[in-house]
This record gives structure tokens, C-alpha cells and sequence, in this order.
């Protein structure tokens, strides 16, 4: 039986609901050598997002995908706050942000260490705790990536990924770097199945997408909802991994939120954004255009349970 590893402990995959595949709770981009990095009062984080959970609980939300890793101020107490006004089963990655953001004490240290850490942090528990991490996210540069540490990061991922089951999920933005990164991967000897491609709406050639697609790799759309995205052009281009028979390698999400200790009021730069876009705007804009239950229930309940679950 495969199981979704929470903040509050494992759950079975096919007991789960709507799984939103990368959302983001709490989020500092000042990155790690910033003063005051990741860190808040939990307090003020719960009663900022703590409604932002129940808006997504009440619309049938059923699992959070949290991809602020390390390097972008993941913060396992502040999550465990969360965890405790929601029931929204909250996930917490493991692995490092691109090399612009990774920490300093790992910028020296070997694939095998990575390794180890993440594989501990899978397995055993994250930062001493007993929480474990359920997944490892990364993240590529955006026009050379992967740089020599991000290829050491990929290669560390897939040993933690082949020692746990733990999928991998990597920020990469456009095709070139995705296919660049897959080869990577592949050469390390992952099946790309356990691999999810972040932002895959970046590349605007659906051809590179599809052939993603059918090198295994999961294609997370997820910018539902943006301002910054054309919601018509993500539909179609939703629509065109459907038609092309990819429906079960197709994962949709946000990437909304988040906390932003940067500042007093708590407040991203854009504004807070909720979690409610894809039940309310994007789901019926599937159905009018002749989707089945049955394949809206594929893609936002079974695809994400078995990307993510182990
Ligand atoms: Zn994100």
C-alpha cells in the first residue's frame, strides 16, 4: 500500500481527495544567508494562512504539496503549526533550491553526503524531528541549469529517490533545461515516472512537452489561477497533453500562497493568493470543454497520489 508521508504521519494514497501537487505555505526568497531567514512567529503565519486552509478544505482539499525546500525557507515548526489548524494533509519536501540559494555548509559537500541526508530526512525524520519528508524537491537555473552543483544535486536525488521511492520535483523553467536535466537524471538511472517537471508552462512548444511526456516524466501545470498566466492558453495547453494520451502524467496546482517573513505584514510581493482556482475556474473550464468526471477525478486525485505517494 502506498502512503503520502504528512507532517502528521503516513496516510494511504487511495484514501486520499483533490491532492494539490505544489502549493507554497511558507516562502522566504531572500534566500539562506539573508538575516531573519525562515524564521517568523508561528502565530502570525497561522492566522494569515490558517484561512487561505479553510477556503481550500471547504472547496475538497485534501492534500498540500508544500515546495518551499531548503534555500527558500522551509521551516518544519512553522509547518507543524499549520498542520495543527488544518485538515489538509500538508507534505514537506526534502532537497535543496537552485544554486543560487543553496547554503553555504552545502555547497562543499559530496553526492553521497546529499544522499545520506536526504535519504535520512526521507526515512528517518527532518532536522532531528520525527517528521519525515515526503518527497525531494530541487530546482534548476533557468537558462544554464543544471550547473555542476545542480548535476551534483540531481545525481544525489536520484540515489535518495532509488534508496526511498521518493519522487523527485524540480523548478525548471523551459524545455531546454528540462531536457538537459532529464538526461541527467536518466544517466544516474532514474525512471523519469519519478520525476515531475515543475513549470512545465514555461516551455510554450507542446511537442517538448509531450516528449517529457513520453520519457516518463510527470507534467505539472501549475500556474492555475496566476495573474501572470494566461488561464485560456493553460487550458489548452492542458487540453492538447489530454488529447495526445498523457491525462495520467498531467498534475495541476498554483504555486500559490505563501507567508513572506521578508516582511512585517507577512504579505508575497503580489499579494496573497489562495488555493481555490483550480475547483472554482479551472475544473468547470474542463468539463465545458467535454472532460469526464471520471478524467477530472484522474488527473487531480489519482495522478497526484501516485506521483507523490511511496
Ligand atoms: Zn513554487
Amino acid at each position: 500500500m502506498k502512503k503520502l508521508q504528512t507532517i502528521k504521519g503516513s496516510i494511504a494514497a487511495d484514501s486520499l481527495g483533490l491532492i494539490l501537487p505544489h502549493e507554497h505555505l511558507f516562502t522566504d526568497l531572500r534566500g539562506p544567508n539573508a538575516g531573519g531567514y525562515a524564521q517568523a512567529e508561528a502565530s502570525a503565519v497561522v492566522n494569515l494562512v490558517g484561512p487561505y486552509l479553510a477556503e481550500a478544505s471547504a472547496s475538497g482539499v485534501t492534500a498540500m504539496i508544500e515546495c518551499s525546500t531548503v534555500g527558500v525557507g522551509r521551516n518544519l515548526s512553522i509547518l507543524q503549526s499549520l498542520a495543527d489548524v488544518t485538515p489538509i494533509h500538508l507534505v514537506a519536501p526534502t532537497g535543496v533550491y537552485r544554486d543560487a540559494y543553496i547554503p553555504n555548509v552545502l555547497r562543499e559537500v559530496s553526492e553521497q553526503f546529499l544522499a545520506e541526508m536526504w535519504t535520512k530526512e526521507l526515512t528517518e525524520g527532518i532536522e532531528g524531528s520525527s517528521i519525515r519528508a515526503g518527497f525531494i524537491k530541487l530546482a534548476m537555473s533557468d537558462n544554464d541549469g543544471p550547473t555542476a552543483l545542480e548535476v551534483r544535486n540531481l545525481r544525489a536525488a536520484v540515489m535518495a529517490s532509488q534508496n526511498t521511492g521518493a519522487a523527485i520535483a524540480s523548478h525548471t523553467i523551459g524545455g531546454k533545461v528540462a531536457m538537459r536535466e532529464m538526461d541527467v537524471l536518466e544517466q544516474a538511472g532514474l525512471d523519469l515516472h519519478r520525476f515531475i517537471w515543475i513549470h512545465a508552462q514555461t516551455e510554450p512548444d507542446i511537442s517538448i512537452l509531450k516528449e517529457a511526456a513520453q520519457r516518463g516524466a510527470y507534467i505539472e501545470l501549475d500556474s492555475v489561477g496566476a495573474p501572470f498566466q494566461s488561464q485560456p492558453e493553460l487550458l489548452e495547453t492542458a487540453l492538447a497533453l489530454i488529447a495526445a494520451g498523457y491525462t495520467r502524467q498531467l498534475l495541476l496546482s498554483h504555486d500559490a500562497g505563501w507567508y513572506n517573513p521578508a516582511r512585517a505584514d507577512g504579505l508575497p510581493e503580489e499579494g496573497y493568493r489562495g488555493y481555490t482556482a483550480l475547483t472554482s475556474d479551472f475544473i468547470p473550464a474542463l468539463l465545458q470543454r467535454g472532460l469526464a468526471q471520471e478524467q477530472i477525478r484522474l488527473i487531480t486525485i489519482n495522478n497526484p497520489a501516485d506521483a507523490f505517494a511511496f
